[in-house]
């Protein structure tokens, strides 16, 4: 902790922000206030965006071979800091250890992965219908983008967006979440140190989000704007895009529906929905929010669900043994307290969990709920906690209408051992992604992102790096 940035980092130093100004970044787990980190003003961020376009040009003509190797050197250096970014990200986060390794791998991963696409951008040479002109097609980098990122997978979150933009020829600035500044001012460290140019990447960390990005957003020099966090927020941010037609990508939020079939392996679904809902504590855009279980089975998949939750060890996330760690803060586990205990005046059961405990840090317990209704407001809502509410179907059509009945569209699990109803079900979903049997599909070789209120766009696999280039087409007449 003692050597983590609390620093802006713009144009490749670090400078407080203009006002002086700082904010507290506290650990969920005890509430105590770890350290403070500077608070960037709108100065602040002119400043930011000022360097990200001194840097543009220079930077997009760099040999890709250059930035591969850049982001292969950040990837090795932050594999070699699991144990240290590992106990960063736990400390400013909550999420366990354990998983906060599981997070660095994640991240480190985005820029291996980068690094070898940085080097594949293609262009193309035709000849067009008429047999005389010729087209060279080539890719360029978007521009000076602006990244925002939530605080949920502080490392992870930051990692998808900047292997990309520097894998393209992009510059940036970032603006993390004001829970979770210090991952990405780590990153920022680290990158600097893999060999980044000087205002390639800035980094502005505030409790001012609206009057630090609004004005970049409207003022014509972001090109880009590529956001993760809430349907609500994304909504707003498109509206500011609009001005200045920033191109944007969207990674929001998500309502995923958890489908178990009559014909599915149990264990295999349980193992699933462990995964599915309990990775960082519930609080992620792909956790299973709904689980869809049919009727024959759903007692028995209830028992087993509600043992293996009940099972977990809740407690801080830096403790040996702990597998689920705080909530981010106190309002997020009011909502989930007020989800669930409206679900229970709906007449659903709690099988395990369901009571706050006493003392500091904002703890909330592993928790089953069975015969749900479909009215309860955790229904059309992200739960972002530790919650399983379980509803029972009858038939095929029936619940795979259910399932998308909802306005977010990211990701789905089906567990059934028939490959046939696997697809079927699969391809009816209308969600970006699907876990046929698994309760995990993130890999950074595959592209991320949903469909309708759950974003636009795709970050990961071979289309990650296209969130960033322009095509150029060159007409040439040939006599
Ligand atoms: P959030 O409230 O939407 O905030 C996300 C980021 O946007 C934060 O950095 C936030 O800063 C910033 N922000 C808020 N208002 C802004 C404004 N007017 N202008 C500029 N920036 C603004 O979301 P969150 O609570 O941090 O994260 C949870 C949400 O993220 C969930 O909905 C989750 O599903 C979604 N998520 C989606 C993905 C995905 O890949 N699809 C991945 C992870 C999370 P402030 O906090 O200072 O406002």
């Amino acid at each position: 902790m003692t050597d983590t940035p609390t620093q802006l980092f713009i144009g490749g130093a670090w400078a407080d922000a203009a006002d002086g100004a700082t904010m507290p970044v506290d650990d969920p787990a005890t509430g105590e206030i770890l350290c403070h980190v500077a608070d960037a003003g709108p100065k602040d961020a002119k400043l930011a965006e000022e360097a990200a376009v001194q840097a543009q040009q220079e930077w997009g003509r760099t040999a890709p071979r250059v930035r591969s190797e850049i982001l292969r050197r950040a990837y090795e250096i932050v594999i070699g800091r699991t144990d240290e970014l590992a106990h960063l990200m736990t400390s400013e986060m909550g999420k366990p250890l354990a998983e906060a390794r599981g997070e660095v791998a994640y991240a480190a991963e985005f820029f291996r992965w980068f690094s070898e696409e940085a080097v594949r951008v293609d262009g193309g040479y035709g000849t067009l219908p008429d047999g005389r002109n010729r087209m060279l097609l080539s890719r360029r980098p978007v521009g000076p983008c602006l990244l925002i990122t939530p605080w949920n997978f502080p490392l992870a979150m930051g990692a998808r967006k900047i292997g990309p933009a520097v894998a393209a020829g992009c510059t940036m600035v970032l603006k993390p979440a004001p829970q979770t500044p210090l991952s990405s001012l780590a990153l920022a460290a680290i990158l600097k140190e893999a060999g980044l140019p000087d205002g390639v990447l800035n980094v502005v960390t505030t409790s001012r989000a609206g009057e630090v990005c609004e004005p970049l957003l409207r003022g014509g020099r972001i090109r880009k704007l590529s956001f993760t966090g809430s349907t609500a927020v994304g909504r707003l941010l498109l509206a500011q895009s609009a001005d200045a037609v920033v191109r944007t990508s969207m990674e929001l939020g998500g309502n995923a529906p958890f489908v178990v079939f009559e014909d599915a392996d149990l264990d295999k679904a349980v193992d699933g929905a462990m995964v599915a809902k309990m990775r960082n504590m519930g609080e992620a855009c792909t956790a299973a929010n709904r689980f869809f279980v049919h009727r024959s089975v759903a007692r028995e998949f209830g028992r087993r669900l509600a043992e293996r939750m009940g099972a977990l060890v809740v407690g801080p996330g830096t403790r040996d043994g702990v597998d689920v760690g705080p909530l981010i803060g106190r309002t997020g586990r009011a909502k989930v307290e007020a989800l669930v205990a409206d679900a229970v005046e709906r007449g659903a059961r709690v099988l395990v969990g369901g009571r706050t405990p006493a003392g500091p840090g904002c703890f909330y317990p592993p928790t089953v709920l069975a015969d749900v209704s479909p009215e309860s407001r955790l229904m059309g809502t992200e739960i972002f906690g530790p919650v399983a509410a379980i509803l029972t179907f009858d038939d095929e059509d029936e619940v795979v209408r259910r399932a998308n009945d909802t306005p977010w569209g990211l990701v789905g699990y089906v567990f059934t051992e028939g490959l046939d109803r696997a697809l079927r079900v699969s391809e009816r979903l209308e969600v970006g992604m699907v876990g046929l049997n698994t309760g995990l599909v993130s890999n950074p070789a595959a592209p991320f992102g949903g469909v309708k209120q759950s974003g636009l766009g795709r970050e990961g696999g071979r289309v990650g790096i296209d969130e960033f280039l322009e095509h150029q087409y060159l007409a040439i007449p040939v006599s």
